[in-house]
């Protein structure tokens, strides 16, 4: 991008669709819209904090050229570029199992969209530009905390190779924002900022329950014919869709959502709030709020203290919320297709999907090529030992990786040990794990797999680096302090987070002990 070739955005998804018709921004209930015009904020002091070089340049908008200064205003929602036509999105959803009624984009605001240097469209959004007709009871701003995490985690969810909407910057907006952090009457005057997502639609499944849910099956239509033209061009034929291309459309959306959940399991990523406004039709990882990474595995844990009682959305259960959240949006499309059958086909396949994807994901990361009758089980009792001691899942799959299954084992390797959060668990737990170690050694050797070649495509699929809560934090600290070292540090290493990086060992260890009760490292509230 340059001076003399102003960026020019495009609003097809705002030409398009039905709108609001009130331009004043109140907050208020929208019916049979897609969307509300919206302005942003003003934030004369906003500054730069952070920006994702892969993704500027995938998007050709980059501070280098357009200037530091310029890239704030214009993403703090200060100045429009040519084109921009802000909007904010109408949806409702499903929050912790209950109908919420109308949420809808409280605090992002659509810039428009672009065409990456692939060709494929891009819609650009601000988090926390201010408040807009969904934001309720709230200010429709977000602090720097939150959107220092929500900037990393979305750009190493990309690097790790899931399926996720992007974040091009971080910028301070240069005032501060109130917060009650633990929800125990002490709010705080906190630094706010901005993220800029990115991803080809910001659609949830919430987006197509309101309309059902408001018996407003003219947008519904409308909106799914769209999603389906843009960004399922597979799907859309020469002809309008009808009962079968939505039919083939949900079917899609359940396979996608199958893979991605998959992909969770496999790095140890807990979304924390899986509300079907936070589910994207894409298929994509979206909303990063009270999110975590497991470190000792425990299919048990939640990040999230809003869900410490019920833990909804506890690691081990988001294949199933998944499920939930799919059977929701089934009852939305219904009215398009008519028909209970082919969706529950769909619902069904997804199971299956889920079921042989994640077993085909274990084994690889076991380091297993040819499927055998007793995976299930070997992977079931590894599981199995994993809640005997606490161990780092992330650490051990690596050491997994790095062990030589050639030799013969007299006890459990050192390298295996130090995944333990525990110094000596007892004689049982280690018998356990031997006899797991024996029978996955025996499986190996029959399998008859060079080292190399099987620590290689081990190592593909275990990722060494995640965005450890306390990792996250500890850069949280120093930004607040307005020293942005360890989030550069997390934000270059995290690029490659499957290759072992010189000197960067303090950010590949097991959780510290005194994050494990620290706000932020061990649980994290809604505030943000
Ligand atoms: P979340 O649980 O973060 O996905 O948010 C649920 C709903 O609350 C969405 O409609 C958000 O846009 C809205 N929301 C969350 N935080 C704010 C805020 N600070 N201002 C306005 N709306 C918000
Ligand atoms: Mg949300």
């Amino acid at each position: 991008m340059t001076s003399s070739s102003p960026l020019q955005l495009d609003n097809d998804f705002v030409q398009h669709l039905p709108g609001d018709h009130e331009l004043r921004n109140f907050r208020r209930q929208v019916g049979n819209a897609c969307w509300s015009k919206v302005a942003p904020m003003q934030f004369p002091n906003a500054k730069l904090l952070a920006w994702s070089q892969p993704l500027a340049q995938l998007l050709g908008v980059n501070p280098l050229l357009l200037g530091e200064v310029r890239f704030a205003r214009v993403f703090s929602g200060s100045e429009l570029l040519p084109g921009s036509d802000p909007y904010a999105l109408c949806y409702g959803g499903h929050q912790f199992g209950n109908w919420a009624g109308q949420l809808g984009d409280g605090r992002a605001i659509n810039l428009g969209e672009l065409q990456d240097i692939n060709g494929q469209h891009q819609i650009l959004q601000l988090k926390g530009a201010g408040p807009t007709p969904y934001s309720r009871t709230a200010d429709g701003l977000a602090v720097l905390r939150s959107s220092l995490r929500e900037y990393l985690c979305s750009e190493a969810m990309h690097h790790l190779g899931i399926a996720t909407t992007r974040a091009l910057s971080l910028v301070g907006t240069g005032e501060s924002v109130m917060r009650d952090m633990f929800y125990d009457g002490n709010p705080k005057a906190e630094p706010g900022a901005i993220v800029c997502r990115v991803a080809p639609s910001f659609i949830r499944f919430g987006s197509f329950e309101i309309f059902t849910a408001r018996n407003e099956f003219t947008p519904l239509q409308m909106l799914a014919d769209y999603t389906i033209a843009r960004d399922f061009p597979q799907l859309a034929g020469a002809a309008k869709p009808d009962a079968a291309t939505y039919t083939a459309w949900f079917d899609e959306i359940c396979q996608r959502t199958a893979h991605l959940m998959v992909d969770w399991m496999r790095v140890g990523f807990v979304h924390g709030v899986m509300n079907t406004d936070n589910m994207s039709i894409l298929g994509l990882t979206i909303d990063y709020g009270p999110y975590g990474w497991i470190e000792p595995y425990d299919p048990q844990w939640t990040p999230n203290t809003t869900d410490a009682q019920g833990r909804r959305y506890r690691f081990g259960q988001q294949p199933q919320i998944a499920l939930w959240n799919l059977v929701q949006l089934a009852n939305a499309l219904y009215p398009l297709i008519e028909d209970v059958k082919p969706l529950e086909v769909a619902l069904d396949r997804y199971r299956e999907t889920y079921e042989h994807s994640w077993l085909a994901m274990m084994r690889n990361k076991l380091g297993l090529v040819e499927p055998h009758a007793a995976d299930q089980l070997l992977v079931e009792a590894l599981l199995h030992c994993f809640t005997l001691v606490e161990t780092d899942m992330t650490l051990f799959f690596r050491a997994l990786g790095e062990l030589a299954v050639i030799d013969e084992f007299h006890t459990i390797p050192a390298s295996l040990q130090a995944c333990w959060y525990e110094e000596a668990p007892t004689v049982q737990t280690q018998q356990a794990w031997f006899d797991w170690l024996t029978s996955y050694q025996q499986r190996c050797q029959h399998e008859n797999r060079e080292q190399s070649e099987r620590q290689t495509a081990m190592h593909k699929v275990n990722p060494l680096y995640v965005l450890r809560n306390w990792l996250a934090q500890q850069a949280i600290d120093d930004a607040e302090k307005g020293d942005l070292t360890k989030l550069y540090e997390l934000d270059e290493v995290l690029q490659r987070p499957y290759t072992k990086q010189a000197g960067k060992e303090h950010l590949a260890q097991k959780r510290p002990e005194w994050a494990r009760q620290r706000a932020g490292c061990s649980m994290l509230s809604c505030s943000s």
